[in-house]
């Protein structure tokens, strides 16, 4: 786990079992696909570099500290 300062933009991806946008943890822009584990499903997959983005990890990501959320 990795604190992510409110404010920061992070690169993130969109969760493909959840949809929501979810820190890739990756410092740099990744040139190759890149396996992520969704913090909020634990949904594992590989995401092309296309679908990295400079964003915000979503609300619940930041606010994740109960489990089973859906
Ligand atoms: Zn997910």
């Amino acid at each position: 786990m990795f604190p992510t300062p409110a404010g920061r933009k992070t690169f993130e991806v969109t969760c493909k079992q959840c949809r929501r946008d979810v820190p890739s943890g990756v410092k740099e822009f990744p040139f190759q696909s890149i396996t992520v584990e969704c913090r909020l499903c634990g949904e594992m997959r590989r995401y092309l570099p296309s679908e990295v983005f400079l964003g915000r990890p979503d609300q619940l990501v930041v606010h994740q500290r109960r489990a089973g959320v859906r």
